[in-house]
């Protein structure tokens, strides 16, 4: 087990690596004279070194062409938003027009609730899980609020066990005492704090079984699992580019909407780039929706924020979903086992240990409590190892397949055991 502790082990494991050309694609943040062992790609991925051709591309595109730019060449603005459809279909598991790259997360998750929220007096309610990204909790609640109800009675927040975890029985039960009042399912992929990861499929089948309509928020899951979005069979999906998808600061984000909803009469709102695009441009005045996801857009999507995610659906498409789990798995997989053998008196493993219920993600919470906990963090990334903190008191580490390494694992178990032999 000890062997595991070493730079040869690393080294070995590094080099025979399938994936290791693709760190080079990126820019590793620096720290002093070395790359910093950054551990942070689920709050904001690194920037692919192909970002910038493809932001250019636009800046030359517009400076060159101006309002042409909207109808000239393969990169032309009306149908940029369509660029990145097929390959994100790829990395979600979607039907390419199942999928649509617009807005911002809160703001999907807001629109697609228009049409996939629709509560009645008998079933009003909304099933989250307790403790989610307080922006979830706060569309839920808003949402419930919007259509006159209370959401002290009709927004339900399923308590996990004792050990923070969920697991499908404690979800199941929720389910199946709630059900005849439920409109709504909504379920992270991968709980923000504590990294469990869900079974999409298992949890639609509970919650349709019980009458309510499933949707899901990615923004953990997205790039991070083999998601396969179609056959889950969800109604909807909302998730972010930012964290695993390596797309830039506040990168247009993500929407899913399941086939068969492709030509529904549930509400929305609507704007014209929803609008039948083969009639657009005939600016009539009643909306007809284009089929599928790209029905609920609005507006005219941003290009200059659209550029960065064509470089990094590149690499996910170029490295595939099955070759990048089976690294994260192993990636994560060495984190653990490096935790368990060596730094267990120091780290409490808080993610479920079995590789089908997490992602890359490893939540740590310090046994000697939250004032330890913050003591090793700051320690960490004083010593150019970035992770990153959640109140109350978990320290979060997710190793990127598409960058990370076994020589970061390592650089981070031994800074802490530096700090604990301190
Ligand atoms: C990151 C994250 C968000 C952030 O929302 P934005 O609308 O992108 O600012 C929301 N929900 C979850 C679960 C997240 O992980």
């Amino acid at each position: 087990m000890s062997d595991l502790f070493t730079d040869d082990y690393a080294a070995t494991a590094d080099a025979a690596d399938p994936l290791q050309r693709f760190r080079a694609q990126f820019h590793m943040p620096r720290f002093g004279d070395v790359e910093q062992a950054y551990f942070v790609g689920n709050s904001l991925g690194l920037q692919p070194r192909g970002a910038r051709a493809q932001v250019e591309d636009v800046l030359d595109k517009w400076a060159m062409e101006a309002v042409e730019g909207h109808f000239r060449g393969n990169s032309q603005w009306m149908t940029y938003h369509s660029l990145v459809g097929a390959q994100l279909a790829g990395v979600v598991g979607a039907q390419p027009g199942e999928v649509v790259a617009m807005n911002s997360l809160t703001a999907n998750l807001h629109f697609l609730m228009v049409g996939f929220y629709r509560p009645t007096a008998e079933r009003p309610a909304i099933l989250m899980e307790a403790g989610a990204f307080p922006s979830d909790r706060y569309a839920l609640e808003s949402q419930v609020r919007f259509h006159g109800f209370d959401p002290a009675t009709d927004l339900i927040e399923v308590q996990p066990g004792a050990d923070g975890l969920f697991g499908m029985e404690t979800i199941a039960e929720a389910i199946q005492t709630h059900g005849h009042r439920l409109a709504l399912v909504l379920w992270p992929g991968v709980q923000y704090r504590t990294g469990e990861a869900f079974d999409l499929a298992a949890i639609t089948r509970l919650g349709h079984a019980a009458g309510a309509v499933v949707g899901f928020d990615l923004a953990h899951a997205v790039g991070n699992l083999p998601l396969q979005l179609h056959d889950s069979d969800a109604d909807f999906a909302v998730w972010c580019h930012y964290k695993y998808l390596n797309s830039g600061p506040g990168a247009v984000a993500g929407a899913f909407v399941h086939a068969r909803h492709a030509s529904t009469d549930r509400p929305r709102f609507a704007g014209w780039w929803g609008h039948d695009q083969a009639t657009r441009f005939q600016m009539g005045p009643e909306f007809r929706p284009t089929p599928g996801a790209d029905g609920w857009q609005q507006s005219n999507p941003p290009i200059l924020g659209l550029a960065p995610l064509r470089a990094s659906l590149d690499l996910f498409t170029d490295a595939g979903m099955p070759a990048l789990r089976a690294k994260s798995e192993a990636l994560t997989g060495y984190l653990e086992t490096l935790i368990r053998s060596q730094l267990d008196d120091v780290l409490d493993i808080v993610t479920p240990s079995e590789p089908a219920r997490r992602g890359a993600q490893l939540s740590l919470r310090v046994r000697g409590g939250r004032d330890q906990g913050r003591a090793l963090f700051e320690d960490l990334a004083a010593n150019g190892v970035l992770g990153d903190w959640r109140e109350p008191d978990v320290i979060r580490i997710s190793p990127a397949p598409l960058y990370n390494t076994h020589a970061d694992v390592l650089r981070f178990a031994r800074a802490v055991a530096r700090w604990r032999d301190a």
